[in-house]
């Protein structure tokens, strides 16, 4: 008898599942609320992964069996949770080995869904300028192919000319001319909605407050011990990346004298598509019939994000209603770094309606699609008058237009004192 059973509940299972059970329902329910393809299912997907690292592990299931969660927690049974994401990949083989790196680049790109996964803990505190983040547009066929961009980098480095030191070595001081020799500098970082001042040491100076004097001074860097720097950098866009998608390149970014190379982060900008919108793995598109093709069958070629050319068929005789929407599935992008988990592609059919019938056609179409029987009408009823709807403005603005004009001419023409008495 186990002591609870809410982890078995999240995966659908009973508490005598099997080991195989378990994976094939954890596979299931991973792939469906997987945050790449259903954004809303971060919180299921997590839960899931929880319950199943607990359950997957005989000894960690033995301790749950036996004292439900409060005996995993004070047992200390590694104590947290592994990164959602982290237990997806090792389960899908994406790539990663059971002992990775938390910090390893790319995976960063889904910790900020579960609250920041590794970074920062543990590591040390450098003297690293903060990183510096660009973004990079990239269209939908880009992402769902995956692509090389080279990026041209602007950064501070140290001067070469003079080792960073800023002249002649041993050459005499003065003050500082960008601390003034105060040996900090005032800087402002974002956090979160607001800026943050920080007092960082000075660079020019390296926090002593007194630079090489002029005489002696570096006639490349002119003394500023760093130089402005240009670099081509390329820039991998895998398979399946998403907007907001973060590409680290490590130490790419500003460096100043004696201290480490900053990183640069490459944010992804999905850029507009003619044809395809992206929701998640799922693609959307619509496309224009006419109404013959709507009532009688059509065939249309669809050319994919990847250069492929689809034909989509609907049998004659067969009815597309205006809005309909059909399905291809595994036609949608692929699953960053998992190509073979596939979304689907949706096509709404907008049919375009004649302007107007032929008089001639009429008593054919009655003959072809009758019209229901005809309401009696008493003469009680009115009869009123249809005008077209003018979208930009709808009919309550008109109205209030009137009433506001009402009110505007009776003031003007009837000045206060005037008024009826
Ligand atoms: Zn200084
Ligand atoms: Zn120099």
């Amino acid at each position: 008898m186990v002591k609870e059973t809410t982890y078995y509940d999240r995966l659908g299972v009973t508490p005598h599942a099997s080991q195989e059970e378990l994976k094939r329902s954890y596979r299931k329910l991973a792939l469906k609320y997987h945050p790449d393809k259903n954004p809303q299912g971060a919180e299921k997907f997590k839960q899931i992964s929880q319950a199943y690292e607990v359950l997957a592990d005989p000894k960690k299931r033995k301790i749950y069996d036996e004292g439900g969660e409060e005996a995993l927690k004070s047992r200390g049974a590694g104590g947290g949770f592994r990164n959602p994401m982290d237990i997806f990949n090792m389960f899908f083989g994406g790539g990663m080995s059971e002992d990775m790196d938390e910090d390893e680049d790319g995976d960063d790109d889904f910790s900020g869904i579960f609250g920041g996964g590794g970074g920062g803990g543990g590591r040390g505190r450098s003297n690293k300028p903060p990183p510096t983040e660009h973004r990079l547009p990239v269209n939908l066929e880009q992402l769902m192919l995956g692509t090389t961009r080279k990026l041209k980098l602007d950064r501070k480095r140290p001067c070469a000319a003079c080792d960073g030191r800023g002249g002649k070595f041993g050459g005499e001081t003065e003050t500082c001319v960008t601390c003034h020799g105060k040996g900090v500098k005032l800087t402002y970082q974002q956090l979160g909605p607001g800026m943050v001042e920080m007092h960082t040491n000075c660079p020019t100076c390296n926090a002593t407050g007194r630079m090489i004097a002029t005489k002696d001074r570096c006639s490349v860097c002119e003394g500023l011990r760093t130089v402005q720097d240009t670099k081509i950098v390329p820039v991998d866009i895998e398979r399946g990346m998403h907007h907001g998608t973060k590409i680290f390149l490590r130490g790419e970014g500003d460096q100043d004298a004696g201290q480490e190379a900053g990183d640069v982060i490459i944010i992804l900008q999905e850029k507009p598509h003619d044809i395809f919108k992206r929701k998640g793995l799922d693609l959307y598109t619509d496309m224009k019939i006419n109404l013959v093709e709507a009532l009688c069958g059509f065939r249309r070629t669809l050319t994919t994000l990847d250069g492929r050319t689809l034909v989509v068929a609907h049998p004659q005789g067969k009815v597309i209603d205006p809005d309909d929407e059909k399905v291809i599935v595994e036609e949608g992008f692929p699953l960053f770094r998992n190509p073979y988990v596939r979304g689907d592609l949706y096509i709404k059919f907008k049919v375009e309606f004649p302007d107007a019938v032929d008089n001639n056609f009429i008593a054919e179409f009655e003959a072809l699609f009758p019209r229901g029987p005809a309401e009696e009408l008493t003469g009680e009823e009115e009869t009123v008058t249809m005008t077209p709807y003018v979208e930009e403005k709808g009919q309550r603005e008109r109205e209030r237009d009137i009433y506001h004009e009402d009110e505007r001419m009776e003031t003007d023409d009837q000045p206060a004192g005037c008024r009826q008495s």
